[in-house]
């Protein structure tokens, strides 16, 4: 029997069955190491050395992915660049907040096939759906990097989510069993550029976690001209897909609201928000656009975006002002594109969770 790519996201009968172990104990003390990170059979160090040799010749690693390159900035950001099995190459993110809470932003695809007109992702096109033995992967990788435990996850990074929505689900069980890595659902955020089939799918499954929607603007002309998928889905019916969701999670969404300069921060874009929002239990998050070379779009000035925070204020609006983080890496929101710079991500919502 051919050996698997790697040993995560199985069950103990299949580890077994793979390494054709003698002792079912043995794929129990196996897990344990994997969910530790310890990817190495040499390391196993409560296994034989006849058996730790046999599985190293079988498989090579336990880990299917290796990291090729790491970057680091001052704020504390890490970026991975990580070569898959086949070659391909994704990029995560760990990030470290004022209040020290550890988040992995995991990439869900190599490469994007939505075409967001101001995402550097989507200018490498579609690749390939991770599985999700490749999404968990990216979580040891940063957690062997890390000092502290990671304690949150954002699909946010390569890629669309709900475009992969069969191996990010399966990914969640993963993360969310108690005999491994026990992540509550609200610690887990799935950011989508707004695939209504996929939110609608997470209700239906019940799966709990939170939703972060990239919106960038709620005037639905303008979204369908900046994000194709606006034509699909528009913004009425994106948002009958999260009420419906939040009567199931109960969870506040997350509006992500990248800010294009001199494209949607002025007024009429502000009241189309607070129209849209209305019976959303939302908050906003103003994230300032990451220039991308090739993009045909601005960075809002300082004065810009006080000018749109005033007007939230105004209408009530709820709503996050961040500066981005791990832009010195190009790890911040709109800035990954594998092999260059791979990645991109959105922040969190502050909500103490
Ligand atoms: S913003 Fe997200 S969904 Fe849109 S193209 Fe980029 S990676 Fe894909």
């Amino acid at each position: 029997m051919k050996p698997p790519h790697s040993l995560y996201g199985l069950s103990l009968d299949e580890i077994s069955q793979a390494l054709d172990l003698a002792k079912t104990y043995q794929a129990k003390q196996i897990n344990e190491w994997l969910t530790k990170g310890v990817t190495d059979f040499s390391e196993m160090t409560n296994l034989s050395i006849a058996d730790r040799e046999r599985f190293a010749f079988l498989m090579g690693s336990a880990c299917s992915s290796t990291v090729v390159e790491r970057q680091r900035d001052r704020s504390g950001a890490a970026k991975l660049a990580i070569r898959l099995h086949d070659g391909a190459i994704i990029e995560a993110v760990l990030l470290t907040d004022e209040r020290l809470r550890a988040t992995a932003c995991l990439s869900s695809q190599v490469g994007c096939a939505q075409g967001c007109t101001f995402c550097k992702t989507a200018t490498m096109g579609f690749v390939r759906n991770l599985e999700a033995f490749e999404i968990v992967e990216q979580y040891i990788h940063l957690q062997n990097e890390s000092s502290q435990a990671i304690t949150h996850l954002v699909y946010m990074g390569m890629g669309e989510p709900l475009a992969n929505t069969s191996e990010v689900i399966k990914s969640i069980h993963l993360f969310h069993d108690p005999t491994t890595w026990n992540i509550g659902l609200r610690r887990i955020t799935i950011s989508t550029c707004g695939l209504v089939g996929g939110i609608e799918r997470l209700t239906e499954e019940r799966v709990a976690v939170k939703l972060a929607i990239s919106l960038v603007t709620a005037d639905n002309r303008l979204r369908s001209r900046l994000m194709p998928v606006n034509k699909r889905f528009n913004i009425h019916e994106l948002k009958d897909a999260l009420i419906r969701h939040q009567q199931v999670s109960g969870k506040r969404v997350t509006i992500e609201y990248c800010l294009l300069g001199g494209v949607n921060t002025d007024e009429v874009n502000a009241y189309k928000l607070a129209d849209w929002l209305s019976g959303l239990d939302a908050l906003v998050n103003l994230i300032p656009w990451n220039r991308v070379e090739g993009l045909p779009y601005t960075t809002p000035t300082e004065a810009e975006i006080d000018r749109f925070a005033r007007l939230l204020d105004r209408l009530a609006i709820a709503y996050t002002r961040r500066r981005s983080r791990g832009q010195a890496i190009d790890g911040a929101c709109g800035q990954l594109a594998v092999p260059l710079n791979t990645l991109e991500y959105h922040l969190l919502t502050d909500d103490g969770e």
